[in-house]
C-alpha cells in the first residue's frame, strides 16, 4: 500500500518559527519590514487569483493590513520572507475587485484573473505548496480566534498573546491554546476487496464517501475507527491501519486516515439517522456507478477522495459540486 502523498492541505513549506512566537521585539521588526507579507482571512476565506488550473494567494504588506487579530505564520527559507496571518475583514483587492460580490457570484474570473475571496475547499488543490500551507495554517488560527474569545475559567474576554498562537486571560492569567479536534476517516474493505461507501443522511443528491467520525474523549484513533464503523453500519472491522493525515480547519479538525477490514459474513445495517445508505463497491462497480452518475465522490481536496483513489489504484472521475 503506497502512502498518501497528494493530500492538498498537508503540504506547506514555510518554517513555522515556533521559537519566535513569544519574541515580541523580533516580531515587531518583522512587521516593520516592508518585505513582510500578510494573509488576511475572513470567515474562512482569503483573496486569491485563480485561473483554470492554478491559484495564488494575494498578500498585502503590513502597512496595508487592516485592523485585526495578528498571528505569525512563519518564514519561507527559500527567500527569507516572513508571513503573518490576520483575522479581519478582507481588504479591497489590489485591482479594485470587490471580494464580497465576486465571492457570491461564483463565476470563473476572466483572464488575467481578478482577486476574489475563496475558501480552502475551493482552491486547496490549485495552490502551490507554500500557499496551501499558509492558507491552511491561517484559516485554522483565524477560526480559533474568531470563536474562542473568552476565558473558559471565568468568562473574561481574552487577549491574544505575542505571535497570536495563544490567548491570555487578563483576570486570572490563564493561557489558552488553539483547539484541534481529531477525527477518523476510514476505508473499509471486505474479503473480496470491495470498499464500503455510504451516503450521509445530511448530504444532498448522489454524494457518497467513506465513513468518518470524531474521536471520543479518552479513546484511541484505532478504537474510534472500530466504534464508528459499527455504529454507522453494524460492521465489525479488524486490521485497522493508519494511512495518513490532513488538517481540515473547517472549523478545526485533523482528519486521521485509516484502512480497515471487514471479515466475511456480515450484513450492512445503517442507522438511517446519520447514514442513509451504504454499499460495497468493487472497482468496476464504482467506476460504472460514477460514469452512470448514480454516485458522486468527494472532491480531490479531501483526504476521503485520496484514500478512495489509493484503494482504486488511480484517479477517478467526477466529484461533488463545489460548495461555494
Ligand atoms: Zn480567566
Amino acid at each position: 500500500m503506497t502512502p498518501l502523498d497528494t493530500l492538498a492541505l498537508s503540504r506547506g513549506t514555510v518554517d513555522r518559527l515556533t521559537e519566535k512566537r513569544t519574541e515580541e521585539a523580533w516580531q515587531d521588526a518583522a512587521w516593520a519590514d516592508p518585505g513582510t507579507r500578510v494573509l488576511v482571512v475572513s470567515d474562512g476565506r482569503a483573496l486569491a487569483r485563480i485561473d483554470d488550473e492554478h491559484a495564488a494567494l494575494v498578500f498585502v504588506p503590513p502597512r496595508q493590513a487592516p485592523e485585526g487579530t495578528r498571528f505569525l505564520l512563519g518564514r519561507d527559507d527559500a527567500d527569507g520572507i516572513v508571513y503573518f496571518g490576520l483575522s479581519a475583514r478582507l481588504p479591497a483587492a489590489p485591482d479594485g475587485a470587490r471580494p464580497a460580490l465576486l465571492a457570491a457570484g461564483g463565476t470563473t474570473p476572466p483572464s488575467p484573473p481578478e482577486a476574489r475571496a475563496v475558501s480552502l475547499r475551493e482552491i486547496g488543490t490549485l495552490l502551490g505548496d507554500r500557499d496551501a500551507g499558509l492558507l491552511t495554517h491561517a484559516v485554522a488560527l483565524a477560526n480559533w480566534h474568531d470563536t474562542h474569545t473568552h476565558c473558559p475559567v471565568d468568562g473574561t474576554p481574552t487577549v491574544p498573546g505575542p505571535g497570536g498562537h495563544f490567548t491570555v486571560c487578563p483576570k486570572d492569567g490563564t493561557e489558552h491554546f488553539p483547539r484541534t479536534d481529531p477525527a477518523v476517516i476510514m476505508l473499509v474493505t471486505d474479503p473480496d476487496d470491495r470498499c464500503l461507501l455510504a451516503r450521509n443522511a445530511a448530504w444532498p443528491g448522489r454524494r457518497v464517501s467513506i465513513l468518518a467520525g470524531f474521536v471520543d474523549p479518552g479513546e484511541s484513533a484505532e478504537q474510534a475507527v472500530i466504534r464508528e464503523v459499527a455504529e454507522e453500519t453494524q460492521i465489525k472491522v479488524t486490521n485497522v491501519r493508519y494511512v495518513g493525515s490532513q488538517p481540515w480547519p473547517m472549523p478545526r479538525s485533523l482528519m486521521l486516515g485509516f484502512r480497515a477490514e471487514a471479515p466475511a459474513g456480515q450484513a450492512i445495517v445503517v442507522d438511517r439517522e446519520e447514514i442513509a445508505e451504504a454499499y460495497w463497491f468493487s472497482r468496476d462497480e464504482l467506476l460504472a456507478a460514477i460514469q452512470a452518475r448514480e454516485i458522486a465522490l468527494p472532491p480531490p481536496v479531501s483526504i476521503a477522495r485520496q484514500i478512495i483513489e489509493q484503494w482504486y489504484g488511480g484517479p477517478l472521475p467526477s466529484a461533488w459540486p463545489d460548495r461555494r
